[in-house]
């Protein structure tokens, strides 16, 4: 668990005119970047947080738009220059979210989601207290050991190693706010539509939005609307 990364700016402050933030973690090998990918598909609305990396790029991934590919010392001065929101070390990479860029996108009301793991989600949840957390469940491990094999990259120590980090990750499930099994894709990804849809029609984001109309029924409202 790294430490929490150093910051100047105060945790952000709730507001309908900000974008909702989501953070969606999962064990290697349970779906989560195709179920992300169908996500943002078919939403526009929602933007992918590009992370900083120190590992090596895989074959069909570019630079800027999977990861900013950088080396391990362009890592440290950034974390030492406070730039993450978040960071972590997963295997001996490092990733992190930048701080500037998440902040713009929320500040200018679009909606962001974050594909990290459970020590980034962790850090997302201190500062931003109000972030939605999802944590996806594979349907079983042995279901996880084929996926890994089936991306047909890894070698056994590989996939071990990745197991154990699996099942790691898994014993993290109960610091999220909602779980959604990855049994069939499709419910799976019903099921992450439902959730970004219910948090958008929360009573402070629709006050925010329908101002005019509660106004205009209602004759006025309390100036200190949410
Ligand atoms: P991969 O190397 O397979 O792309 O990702 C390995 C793990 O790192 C995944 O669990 C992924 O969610 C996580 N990860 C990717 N970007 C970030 C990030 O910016 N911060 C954190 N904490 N984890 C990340």
């Amino acid at each position: 668990m790294p430490a929490a990364p150093a910051s100047s700016s105060p945790a952000s402050k709730s507001s309908a005119a900000t974008g909702l933030l989501f953070v969606v973690s999962a064990p290697s090998g349970a779906g989560k970047t195709s179920l992300v990918a169908a996500l943002l598909e078919r939403d526009p609305a929602l933007a992918l947080s590009v992370s900083y990396t120190t590992r090596a790029r895989r074959s069909g991934e570019v630079d800027g738009r999977h990861y900013h590919f950088v080396d391990h010392a362009r890592f440290e001065q950034m974390i030492a220059e406070g730039a993450f929101i978040e960071y972590a070390r997963v295997f001996d990479n490092a990733y992190g979210t930048a701080e500037s860029s998440l902040r713009k996108t929320l500040d200018s009301g679009q909606d962001l989601l974050l594909e990290i793991d459970w020590q980034g989600a962790r850090q997302v949840r201190e500062r931003f207290p109000e972030a939605v957390s999802i944590f996806i469940v594979p349907p079983s491990l042995a279901a996880l050991e084929e996926r890994l094999r089936g991306r047909g990259q890894d070698s056994d120590a590989v996939i071990g190693e990745r197991m154990a980090k699996a099942r790691d990750e898994l014993s993290h499930w109960d610091e999220y706010g909602y779980l959604v099994v990855n049994d069939h894709f499709e419910q799976a990804l019903g099921d992450l539509s439902a959730i970004v849809k219910a948090e958008r029609l929360r009573t402070p984001r629709q006050a925010a939005r329908e101002q005019d109309r509660l106004r205009s029924m209602l004759g006025g409202m309390p100036s200190d609307m949410p």
